[in-house]
Formats: C-alpha cells, sequence, structure tokens
C-alpha cells in the first residue's frame, strides 16, 4: 500500500511554517551555496531563524570534504556555522561504523576522497585506500593474482575523482572474500553539479560500479537514508515533527525529510524547476516549495 501525498503548495506563510517547528536542515549545494557561491540572502535568513531560537543543521551528501573542511567553508562565505552543526555523508560513514561498534583491529577500505579518510582517522579507524590507489594500474600478466588485506572489514565508496579499475578490483575483493566485509556508500546521486555546464556523474557511480561487480546493495550513509536522520535527530534529542526538511532535490533531499516523517520545503534554487516539480512524472510531492530561502524573510500572513 501506499499514500498519495498532496500535490506541494506554494509557501505564502513562512512565519506559519518557522513557529511550527523548532529545527531546520538545510540541505548545502542548491541550498547555502551553488558550487563555491553563496546563494542570495543565506546570512540574512540564518541570522533571523536564529534569532527565533531555532536550531539549524546542515546536511550534504558530497563526501570530498570532513566536517572540519565544511567548516572552514562556511566560515570563507560569511556564515557563522560550528562543526558541530555539520553533517556530511563523509561524517556518516565514520559515525555509522561506530553505531555499529566496528572493531577498531579491523581495517576499512576507501575508495573516495579526502573528507572520507579524515572523518575515519578522528573516529580512531584503520584504513586504506583513498585517493593514493589513484595512481595504481594492474599489469596483467599470465597467472597474475591480486593480493587483498584480510584485515580489511568495511569497504566505503563516496565520490571519487581517482576512481579507477585497480580500486573496484580491490574493492571488490574485499566485499567477496573477507567474512562478513561490509559494503557501505556514502550516497548514490546520480548526478552532481561540479560546474554549471553541464552534469557530472555522481557518487552513484562508484557505488554502481561496485555493486554490479559484487552483486550486492550497499548500505547507503547519506540521504536519502534514514541514518543521518536518527543520528542527528537522537544526538540532539529532537523529535522528527519538529523537523522542516529544506532541500534543492526530490529523491535525495525531499525523500530524506519524508522518510523522517518530517515537515519538506523543496526551493528551485538549486537543480530542480517547477515544470520538474509538476511534471507528471514526478511522484515526490513536498509540503511546500519557493524560489529560495531568503523568501522566510519576505513570506508574511496576507
Ligand atoms: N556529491 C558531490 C560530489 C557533489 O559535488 C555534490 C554537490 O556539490 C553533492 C554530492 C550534493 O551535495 P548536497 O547534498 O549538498 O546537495
Ligand atoms: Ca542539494
Amino acid at each position: 500500500t501506499f499514500t498519495t501525498r498532496a500535490l506541494a503548495q506554494p509557501l505564502t506563510n513562512a512565519d506559519e511554517l518557522i513557529d511550527s517547528v523548532e529545527t531546520f536542515i538545510f540541505d548545502c549545494d542548491g541550498v547555502i551555496w551553488k558550487g563555491d557561491k553563496l546563494i542570495g540572502g543565506v546570512p540574512e535568513t540564518l541570522d533571523m531563524l536564529r534569532s527565533k531560537g531555532k536550531r539549524l543543521v546542515f546536511v550534504t551528501n558530497n563526501s570530498t570534504k570532513s566536517r572540519k573542511q565544511y567548516g572552514k567553508k562556511f566560515e570563507s562565505l560569511g556564515l557563522n556555522v560550528s562543526e558541530e552543526e555539520i553533517f556530511a555523508s563523509s561524517f556518516a560513514a565514520a559515525a555509522y561504523l561506530k553505531s555499529i561498534d566496528f572493531p577498531k583491529d579491523k581495517k576499512v577500505y576507501v575508495i573516495g576522497e579526502d573528507g572520507i579518510l579524515k572523518e575515519l582517522e578522528l573516529a580512531g579507524y584503520q584504513y586504506i585506500g583513498g585517493p593514493e590507489d589513484g595512481g595504481k594500474k594492474i599489469e596483467l600478466k599470465p597467472g597474475f593474482l591480486m593480493e587483498h588485506d584480510e584485515d580489511v572489514g568495511a569497504v566505503v565508496v563516496g565520490f571519487d575523482r581517482y576512481f579507477n579499475y585497480y580500486k573496484i578490483q580491490y574493492g571488490t575483493l574485499c566485499i567477496r572474500e573477507n567474512p562478513g566485509c561490509l559494503f557501505i556508500a556514502t550516497n548514490r546521486d546520480a548526478v552532481t553539479h561540479l560546474t554549471d555546464a553541464q552534469e557530472w556523474a555522481g557518487g552513484g557511480s562508484m557505488v554502481g560500479a561496485l555493486s554490479g561487480s559484487t552483486q550486492r546493495e550497499p548500505l547507503v550513509v547519506g540521504k536519502p537514508s534514514t541514518f543521518m536522520m536518527d543520528y542527528l535527530a537522537n544526538e540532539f534529542g529532537i523529535s522528527k515533527s519538529q523537523i522542516c526538511m529544506v532541500g534543492d532535490r526530490l529523491d535525495t533531499d525531499i525523500l530524506f525529510g519524508q522518510n523522517g516523517g518530517c515537515k519538506t520545503l523543496l526551493v528551485l534554487s538549486g537543480v530542480t524547476t517547477l515544470p520538474m516539480l509538476q511534471s507528471p512524472n514526478n511522484a515526490i510531492q513536498p509540503d511546500f516549495y519557493t524560489n529560495k530561502i531568503s523568501d522566510f524573510l519576505s513570506l508574511k500572513a496576507a
């Protein structure tokens, strides 16, 4: 069975929405910034919400940076956000391993960039792989057998601009041959927007390679899976009905909010356009939509 949601409504009375929740979770790219550029009106909007006593949380599926590195990015954009308010999928991967008491004497094989390595290190985990495996080539001679570390108990896959066949084979050997080895994905975004000239293959492309070779589905820790939502609700002691999830993407952000039982607001400052939202092919309807979060400053009751 499934429930059909009402069609998304244009946000007309922001104060009513703001008063109805105690926490706002903001997706980052497409809501707070676009690439390295701050979206207009964001600092004033966040200040207003803080002055009303709202808790602000920032969630991103982009695993290339750690919490600390994102803290620097917020700071460089003139935003006053602390590391503890930031939940990136890199952090989520390490937090997930902690949550299941992943043994410290096991290793993690990383297919991904620096953010994942930094978070694993901070959590006290041993890892191998990462960008340094990007230069490795396999020389196929007759009888060649690739060795792999039998102490690898988890393979974490995220967006990786240094992805290659070596990493696919190494990760596949770990998942297939090490008993109980976990297969964890930071996110499965099909595309990302590295430049605004075109869509670029996202983290889902690296995850798809490994799921293709292992014939296993990963455990996803990023949006739209509920792991980060459960984690942060628990960490801050907040009830999910008191959260509004704000994002620019239907299949990650809005689904993430809906999977968590939160209110949802789609902003059109990122990848989703109004025709995409209103297309008969789209089944994901947020509660509300608006152009950008700074509409909070102008949309008052009539
Ligand atoms: N993954 C990568 C590699 C990205 O570059 C981006 C956006 O820049 C994302 C995921 C999506 O990030 P967010 O969840 O903040 O929209
Ligand atoms: Ca986004």
